[in-house]
């Protein structure tokens, strides 16, 4: 189901959860329309290029679209990028460290002239007058990985932070009990997350921003001041990747 979360008559945030095969990791893919303009976020892969194309199109004409933007290089973020470039006009922003590898999601000559670096330490742009800051989230989970703060709404879109494997009996739009929903990220934040270290430097960032809710790629969003602290907080204080080397203590040869 799509949620528009946010709309304020000139500038609207919506929330596509529902686009993903059942049997696929669930991905949430985002559309933020401000005037005329649209930013579609982590469009995800080929499977999902019909449907998102024809779900955003009730909202914004697809020529209207100015950026795609991709958080990190995974396949459910852009794998199905080379369609968007042969049916838009917009610009792919992508992060600095993945840009050569662009080229293996779309044809070289689609891509020619329409690739936007987003340098390590982030930038600001322009959507119709609305400004969009994009911000280093390096090691959260990717080596290069930018999220996107939206200053009209206050929505942190954190790409893989914060994301929930919700099980498809029980999944749930929007987080309600904090403590009760760790169970459904901790694991993947422990894997696939570097370490306590980038989530600490991560949060004394996040608490500089004015944020009302924090929507991941995945499963639920944060929504409200005292959720996204309860997030923040949580995430400052976690162990994860290279801190559970010992626990893991994987570097061993297979017998
Ligand atoms: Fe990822």
């Amino acid at each position: 189901m799509a949620i528009e979360f946010f709309n304020d008559g000139t500038h609207r945030c919506v929330r596509f959860d529902d686009l993903t095969d059942p049997e696929d990791v669930q991905a949430n893919q985002f559309l933020i329309i401000h005037g005329e303009k649209g930013m579609l976020l982590d469009p995800g892969g080929t499977k999902l290029y019909s449907k998102l194309v024809a779900e955003v199109s009730k909202y914004i004409p697809l020529q209207k679209l100015e950026y795609l933007f991709l958080s990190h290089q995974d396949p459910d973020v852009g794998a199905g990028l080379n369609g968007y470039l042969l049916i838009t006009d917009a610009k792919i922003c992508v992060p600095q460290v993945w840009e050569r590898f662009i080229p293996h999601f779309s044809t070289k000559s689609f891509a020619k002239d329409r690739v936007m670096v987003i340098p390590d330490r982030g930038m600001r742009l322009k959507l119709d007058g609305a400004e969009i800051v994009l911000l280093p989230a390096h090691f959260l989970h990717s080596p290069g990985n930018i999220q996107v703060y939206d200053t009209v709404s206050k929505t942190l879109f954190s790409g893989d932070l914060g994301a929930s494997l919700l099980p498809a009996e029980n999944a749930y739009p929007i987080v309600k009990d904090f403590d009760a929903h760790i169970k459904y990220m901790l694991g993947f934040h422990q894997r696939y997350l570097a370490s306590g270290q980038v989530c600490q430097r991560w949060a004394a960032m996040a608490r500089q921003l004015d944020i009302e809710r924090i929507v991941p790629q995945h499963g639920a969003m944060f929504e409200g001041k005292a959720m996204v602290k309860q997030f923040i907080d949580w995430i400052a204080q976690l162990k994860c990747g290279v801190d559970l080397l010992d626990e893991k203590d994987w570097y061993q040869i297979p017998q």
